[in-house]
Formats: structure tokens, C-alpha cells, sequence
């Protein structure tokens, strides 16, 4: 048995025929930029996803700052990012000469906590510093941010909500989906992500046609009537039509049986795992994609050691993420204070992620767990004598 971590080949395996007949139908057009297979994608993702219109870009970091370039966020702008996410989120902010303000987050859905979110507003309207802008909520791992309650702390401080679903494309919580959440939305298709290309791609989500028509200018060198009309300075972050071609492909996989088949992998894991090991909580009304599956054992020696065992037994297993935010060096700085992020500190040295994707069969789940639980067994005799 060869487990891997998040599987390509498997759905490569599948859908080959397809794909190839894709890829192989740009370089017969002869065309590699944009062309039909992105705006078909563009109207797939953005009816999908329900909202107006669907930008794609280069990748999933370049997706969040020409959101907030667009939004002239910069120096002196305070934004709000959860501390327990992919360094990119904050990154953007720091690269535009704005603050990132790390929020801690919640214990059961790793998500942006929005009690503490208030207070920190609160602080840095308190010191008056910083002008507070915006809110990057992140949906981590796959699961939706508490979005009613982000809401409404964003309309009480009149703050935009840029909804960072890299992570949680397809995912939804009353129905509603991830990407229609917020003033604009940003999704990820790197390979590993729950849609992903076969190399970097991302997209941008919004109903407002103001913010969508500086965007797509922005994307293409500040383009104004055309590329070689600049009307303001941008960069040059555009899909390959040959990523869009797949896309179009793996799209169709991923609604029809992807979301279903990833959370049937996680109803198996949970029956198995439950009472053993504290495993991810998807609150009533929510469905996730599972970009990561991800559970939390008592202390970093028990977690460290259980991903020691699991690879004896060729079982790949990750920690996403070692470290919160505040404690990455390129943030040393800010000068954030550990008393602020309990939650993310703990997390940083329990949580361990699991294999997970659509292709992962019961018999390599059943294995997984068998092992996981054998592990645990070992730690509860030892604690017992
Ligand atoms: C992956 C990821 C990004 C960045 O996406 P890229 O396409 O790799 O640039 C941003 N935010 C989060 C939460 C991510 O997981």
C-alpha cells in the first residue's frame, strides 16, 4: 500500500484522456494567454460560485494583493489577518506597506476567532496608530470562516472583508459558497489545493464591477484601452490558458464527485478516529472541502512522536503549521506579544494533518487509523503504569 499525502496521480489516472485531449487542444490553437478556456472557466467558477464575476491571476497570493491594491490599501492601514494561516495571507499586507494585525483564532475550527478580532480593532483604534481596513478572513483547511459574526463586526466598524478561500473552493455553510462570502473573494489552484491546476494558478471573486474592471487592468501592466494603453502601474499576473484548459476538466471531476467522495473520507476517518484523537469540528450547516485534515493530540511530544510512528509505517503525515504567524522571523518587527495567541501557540505544537483527498480508499483509511490508534493505545500504557 502506497499512501500518499494528497494524491495527483490517482486523479490523473482517471481523467487522463480528458486532460490530454485539453492540453493538447490549446497547442493546437496556438493559443497560450487567455482565449476560450479561461473565459469558460471564468463563467464556470463564477456562476458556481454565484457571484458576478470571476478574475483569474497567476496565483493565490497575487489573487489577495490585487484585491487589496485595488482597495488602495497601503501605509498607515491596518488589516486584520488570523494568526494561524499560510504566510501569504499577511505577507500581501506587509508588501503593500500596510500592518498585518494578527488575531488569534478559534479552538475547535482553527478559523479567525471573531471575539478576539474585536479586540483587536479595538486596541488599534485605542492607539491610533494605524487606520483599521480590512478583515482577511481565511477559510482554513476547507472549513468557512463564522462569517455571521465577522459580518457584522466589519458593517459595526465599517471594514471590507476579503474572504481568503485558497483553501476551501466548493466548501459552503448554509448552502451559500466559499469565494461569495465578503466585498471580494480569492481561491488558490495550486496542485495541492481542493480544485488545483498542474502548476500556479488563482482567481478573484466579486459582484462589484468597479473593483473587477480595476482589477483586470491592474493584472495586465495597468492596462488602460488595451496593454499598451498604462494607466496606472501593475503587474503581470494572468492564468495560462493551458492551466485553464485543465481546470475546465478537473471542474467538472470536482463537482460531480470530488466534494461528495473527500467528505465521505472524512465521515470514515471520524468513525474510526473518535474518542482516540480530538479530530477536526465542522460546526451544523457547514461543509468543508478538506484541504487539510487535520487533529490535535494532548501535547507537541505526543504529536511530534505520533508522526515519528506514522511514517515507520510509511504513513506521510504533515504539520501545517509550525509555527503562528507572529513567530515567523519576517514578522520579529511587529514585536507581538505570545499573551495575545494562545490558541494559535497551542495549535502550532499539536495539530498534526492527515493523508487526505478523494482517492483515498477504505482500506487505507481503515490502515491510517488502525495505526493511529495503535499509537495511542502505547501512550495510554505507558501513562497508566
Ligand atoms: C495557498 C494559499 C495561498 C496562496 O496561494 P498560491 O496560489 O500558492 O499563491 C494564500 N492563502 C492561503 C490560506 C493558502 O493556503
Amino acid at each position: 500500500m502506497e499512501i500518499e499525502f494528497r494524491d495527483l496521480k490517482k486523479q490523473y489516472s482517471k481523467y487522463e484522456k480528458d486532460i490530454n485531449e485539453a492540453i493538447f487542444g490549446v497547442l493546437k490553437s496556438g493559443e497560450f494567454i487567455g482565449g476560450d478556456p479561461v473565459n469558460e472557466l471564468e463563467h464556470n467558477l463564477s456562476s458556481f460560485v454565484e457571484k458576478k464575476h470571476c478574475i483569474t491571476c497567476g496565483n493565490g497570493t497575487d489573487a489577495l494583493s490585487l484585491v487589496l491594491r485595488a482597495w488602495n490599501i497601503g501605509i498607515g492601514d491596518a488589516v486584520f489577518v488570523p494568526n494561524f494561516t499560510f504566510f501569504a495571507t499577511a505577507e500581501v499586507v506587509s508588501l503593500l506597506g500596510a500592518t498585518p494585525i494578527f488575531v488569534d483564532v478559534d479552538e475547535d475550527t482553527y478559523n479567525i476567532s471573531s471575539t478576539a478580532l474585536e479586540k483587536k480593532i479595538n486596541e488599534v483604534l485605542f492607539e491610533r496608530k494605524l487606520k483599521p481596513k480590512v478583515i482577511i478572513t481565511v477559510d482554513l483547511f476547507g472549513l468557512l470562516a463564522d462569517y455571521d459574526n465577522i459580518t457584522k463586526i466589519a458593517t459595526k466598524y465599517s471594514l471590507k472583508i476579503l474572504e481568503d478561500a485558497a483553501q476551501a473552493f466548493g466548501a459552503t455553510y448554509n448552502g451559500k459558497k466559499a469565494c461569495s462570502f465578503g466585498d471580494a473573494a480569492t481561491t488558490s489552484f495550486f496542485p495541492a489545493k481542493p480544485l488545483g491546476c498542474y502548476g500556479d494558478g488563482g482567481a478573484i471573486f466579486t459582484d462589484d464591477d468597479q473593483l473587477k474592471s480595476i482589477i483586470e487592468s491592474l493584472k495586465v501592466h495597468g492596462k488602460g484601452r488595451d496593454k499598451y494603453d498604462n494607466v496606472r502601474i501593475g503587474v503581470n499576473s494572468r492564468l495560462d490558458t493551458i492551466q485553464a484548459a485543465i481546470l475546465n476538466v478537473k471542474f467538472q471531476a470536482f463537482v460531480n464527485h470530488e466534494i461528495d467522495d473527500i467528505n465521505a473520507v472524512y465521515e470514515k476517518y471520524i468513525s474510526s478516529l473518535n474518542g482516540y484523537v480530538q479530530i477536526p469540528k465542522i460546526p451544523k450547516g457547514f461543509k468543508s472541502t478538506f484541504a487539510q485534515f487535520s487533529i490535535k493530540l494532548k501535547s507537541k511530544r505526543d504529536r511530534d512522536s505520533l508522526k515519528n510512528y506514522l511514517s515507520k509505517f510509511n504513513i506521510p503525515s504533515q504539520v501545517y503549521y509550525k509555527k503562528p504567524l507572529h513567530h515567523q522571523e519576517a514578522f520579529a518587527s511587529l514585536k507581538n506579544s505570545d499573551l495575545d495567541y494562545p490558541v494559535s501557540i497551542s495549535l502550532s505544537k499539536r495539530i498534526l494533518s492527515l493523508p487526505m483527498h478523494p482517492y483515498l480508499n477504505t482500506d487505507e483509511i481503515l490502515f491510517i487509523s488502525s495505526k493511529i490508534i495503535e499509537f495511542i493505545k502505547k501512550l495510554e500504557n505507558i501513562e497508566g503504569e
